[in-house]
């Protein structure tokens, strides 16, 4: 178990600035770890703006926000549009206005913006992790637990022969059987069991299986990924195509028998497992075994063994909901040393920077706040 002064839960627009903010105040004196779901940091950030990144607007004003815009009203106050624009000049970026007011980096990048903000951490010392989603939060004497998944990748049955094979899919998680989680996306076969985007937001859910035995706090004993190979076709449509196939084809192997529908590798791997010899010719294979293939290409189950390095860290610090929070330092008032800030609080703008304008505002106040938290702890 790792352990940090202030863990920040999302490498987005909020959470990078939180972290810089966090870390001027710190100046070193304390840990700042920045945990990322994705594999990148700021993904979003890039797609802003068509890639421009309206960064703020200096038209700025509680008017242009909605949801619990009263408890914001002293955040704007404190950081105009001109403030924000000074903490990206002090990274060395570049701003500008449009005629409309719409702030943008001088050079109409994105990448520019988080660049600044990742350089900017780092020479203060905040590191970060990629790739690790948290799953759960628990409050423990002395600040937060934080479970997270560390890869994506779910360990299964292994077959060496499928390593490095792609295909689109519908995955449902089973508990005991039972769906508690759908996924859609491209799974990639590895050399000890899947991977990929599909299986990323199972993995967050198998973490805290193999970690506490519970998925969403209630306790089972089994896990298992059950795949739809096929998604755009029904269950028959599938069992038709087979047997138009064994009987366009009645000389061809059966091992070959799904090589117009389904990646040949995951093809001859699925007619090995509905029980047919790869050499057979298709027109002696029997109806349950076509029809175990295409229950299997609709459904195939893997249990789950494990998950890529199950890793937990603990922090005195991090983020909480804006009724509920303190909008002076974004601190919630039901967790102490938790802190919110940036999109998940009910706070939305209007189109030009106002959303982005809000994530700076509500990040700086929540890292310099957690920061100072951890240095008034520090001397007690
Ligand atoms: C296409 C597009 C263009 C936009 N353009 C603009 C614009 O030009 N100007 C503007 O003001 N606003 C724009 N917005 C809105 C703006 O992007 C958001 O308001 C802003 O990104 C919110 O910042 P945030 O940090 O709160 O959330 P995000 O930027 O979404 O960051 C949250 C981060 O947390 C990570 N995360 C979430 N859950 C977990 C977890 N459990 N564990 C680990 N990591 C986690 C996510 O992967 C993500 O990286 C745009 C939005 C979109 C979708």
């Amino acid at each position: 178990m790792e352990t940090k002064d202030i863990i920040i839960i999302g490498g987005g627009a909020a959470g990078l600035m939180a972290s810089c903010a966090a870390a001027h105040v710190l100046k070193k004196r304390g840990s700042v770890l920045v945990l990322e779901g994705n594999a990148k940091l700021g993904r979003k950030l890039l797609a802003t703006g068509n890639g421009r990144c309206n960064l703020t607007n200096l038209n700025v004003s509680p008017a242009h926000y909605h949801g619990d815009v009263t408890a914001i009203q002293d955040l704007l106050h404190e950081y105009t549009p001109e403030a924000i624009c000074a903490v990206f000049r002090e990274m060395g970026l570049v701003t500008k206005a449009d005629s409309e007011g719409r702030v943008y980096p001088q050079n109409q990048q994105a990448a520019a913006v988080l660049s600044a903000l990742r350089w900017d951490a780092e020479k203060y010392g905040v590191s970060f992790s990629e790739e690790h989603t948290v799953s759960k939060i628990e409050k423990v004497k002395n600040g937060f637990t934080l479970i997270c998944t560390d890869g994506t990748q779910l360990f299964t049955k292994q077959w060496k022969t499928l390593s490095g094979t792609r295909a689109p899919a519908n995955a449902v998680l089973l508990a005991d059987g039972k769906p508690v989680y759908k996924e859609s996306g491209e799974v990639q076969f590895t050399d000890t069991g899947i991977s990929g985007i599909c299986v990323f937001g199972l993995s967050v859910y198998a973490g805290e299986f193999f970690a506490l035995g519970t998925i969403r706090n209630k306790k089972y004993a089994s896990l298992a990924v059950q795949l739809d190979l096929l998604p755009d076709m029904a269950y028959q449509d599938v069992l038709d195509y087979l047997l138009e196939m064994t009987k366009l084809y009645p000389a061809r192997a059966a091992g070959d028998l799904l090589s117009g529908l389904l990646n040949m590798r995951l093809g001859y791997m699925l007619v090995g497992a509905a029980g047919i010899a790869q050499s057979e010719p298709a027109v002696k294979i029997k109806a349950p075994q076509l029809k175990k293939l295409a229950s299997l290409l609709k459904g195939w189950r893997l249990d789950i063994t494990g998950t890529k390095d199950f890793s937990a860290a603990q922090v005195t610090a991090g983020g909480v909901p804006l009724t509920e929070l303190d909008p002076h330092t974004m601190a919630s008032k039901q967790a102490p040393g938790l802190y919110l800030a940036g999109e998940m609080l009910n706070i939305h703008g209007d189109c030009g920077g106002y959303n982005l304008h809000f994530a700076w505002a509500s990040g700086i106040t929540a890292g310099k706040s957690a920061a100072y938290r951890c240095l008034k702890e520090e001397k007690r």
